[in-house]
């Protein structure tokens, strides 16, 4: 089989001989860490898929020598990940909490009222809208997949489903005008097209409006050994040094950045337009900056090294699973999570370590992780199997979820975490 043209009719935005940075177009050819062959993380298995071939791709992530953006290349659409999304953010009610928090701190800090707007990209099923809805706050989300954006329509969230960039940006500005706050959580990270995205901002944001997005921090991703939230949903990964490059380059002047505890550690950046320096710069953004600085992050040194880490990493959970299983023990999963993907396929978990795995989304219950193929079910299945161990997939929601299965105690059951490093709690 020719698999150099399959993967060049699969990779239409670059294939491999054309793997250029997405932000600078610098030639990439720097390792950060390769994780090998994976499937994509939100594509479940139905049980009459079971007999069938499921794509991998490499799981490869480079750092670009001139702007240091850390990043995989794309060999899939997001059309193909995002039109039917798996993910309800609702699920999570932590993740809930904290939009409730932020919605309530943007109000106060931008005085935001019956005469405002707020717009959200990637909105998902309202999870964070709402609360301004219940401020009284005008709202529109912008969410691409349908199935998703119904379930957001349904609970008075006004949604328009849509990919976001240039030709959308000035479609909805037309429609709906300009909002004073536009906010993205855990959306910069997962476009392909980075800059067509960020100038989309530029046209849609109102002269004096401000934007916040949130993404995982690249320093607590190598501090921490966060290498399963490397995913092909994921295209890049942030510093602040780097976002601050991309943001200039569109005419966007960062002015804030707070660090958040959220998926294992994230940044939300405030961002405006240049010319509107009434927001003015705030010192903790100069820190941070320097503290990236300091700390190498706009050096290749900063970036060598992951992939040996990760490597460890991964023989420590292996030692753990291995000698669990040799004693006789029974392990299950919690979770069916994107990050979960990438740990189970890169450690090659399957079966043999986790009889099951579960989820408190209907959607993924009944079905199998990709690759991998464990059976993901509704999260009661922990009590009539009464495990040894249980393995936390989504180890960032480790407090909620340790407390909401705190019964496994009952049997001598104990949680288990895998990063930074397996770890029994
Ligand atoms: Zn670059």
């Amino acid at each position: 089989m020719d698999t150099t043209s399959q993967a060049g009719r699969s990779a239409p935005h670059g294939g491999s001989r054309s793997f250029a940075c997405r932000f600078c177009a610098a030639p990439l050819a720097t390792t950060f860490v390769d994780l090998g062959m994976s499937p994509l993380c939100q594509t479940h298995i139905r049980p009459d898929q079971l007999h069938e071939m499921e794509p991998f791709y490499p799981l490869h992530a480079y750092v670009c020598e001139r702007c240091f953006l850390v990043q995989l290349q794309e060999f899939v659409t997001p059309g193909e990940i995002f039109s039917e999304y798996a993910y309800f953010s609702s699920y999570s009610t932590s993740w809930v909490e904290h939009a409730r928090r932020y919605a309530q701190a943007m109000s106060e800090r931008f005085a935001l009222d019956r005469g405002s707007k707020v717009m959200e990209i990637a909105s998902n099923d309202g999870y964070l809208l709402q609360h301004f809805v219940a401020r009284g706050v005008p709202v529109l989300g912008i969410e691409p997949a349908a199935n998703v954006a119904r379930a957001a329509i349904a609970k008075g969230v006004p949604t328009t489903v849509r990919f976001f960039g240039r030709d959308s940006a000035a479609a909805i500005a037309a429609e709906h005008g300009h909002p004073d706050l536009l906010l993205g959580n855990n959306v910069l990270a997962h476009v392909p097209d980075i800059n067509d995205f960020v100038a989309g901002m530029k046209i849609l944001l109102a002269p004096h409006g401000a934007i916040t997005m949130e993404f995982p921090h690249l320093a607590r991703l190598i501090a921490e050994n966060q290498f399963d939230t490397i995913y092909h949903e994921h295209f890049s990964y942030l510093s602040l040094v780097t976002v601050e490059r991309i943001f200039a380059r569109h005419g966007l002047t960062l002015f804030d950045v707070e660090e958040l505890p959220t998926h294992g550690g994230s940044l939300r950046i405030y961002g405006r337009h240049a010319q509107h320096a009434a927001l003015a710069v705030t010192d903790r953004l100069a820190a941070l900056r320097r503290r990236e600085v300091d700390d190498g992050f706009e050096t290749l040194d900063r970036y060598r090294g992951f992939d040996e880490q990760v490597k460890r990493t991964k023989r420590k959970l292996l030692s753990f699973l291995i000698d669990a299983k040799n004693r006789g023990q029974k392990i299950v999963g919690y979770g069916a999570p994107g990050k979960g993907n990438t740990l189970l396929n890169y450690c090659g978990i399957g079966t043999d370590f986790l009889d099951f795995t579960v989820d408190a989304n209907p959607y993924k219950q009944g079905k199998y992780t990709p690759g991998t193929r464990i059976p993901i079910l509704a999260p009661e299945a922990i009590r009539a199997a009464r495990p040894d161990y249980v393995l936390i997939l989504p180890w960032n929601l480790q407090d909620e979820i340790s407390q909401q299965a705190a019964y496994i105690r009952e049997w001598g059951g104990r949680f288990v975490v895998p990063i930074p490093e397996v770890r029994v709690l």
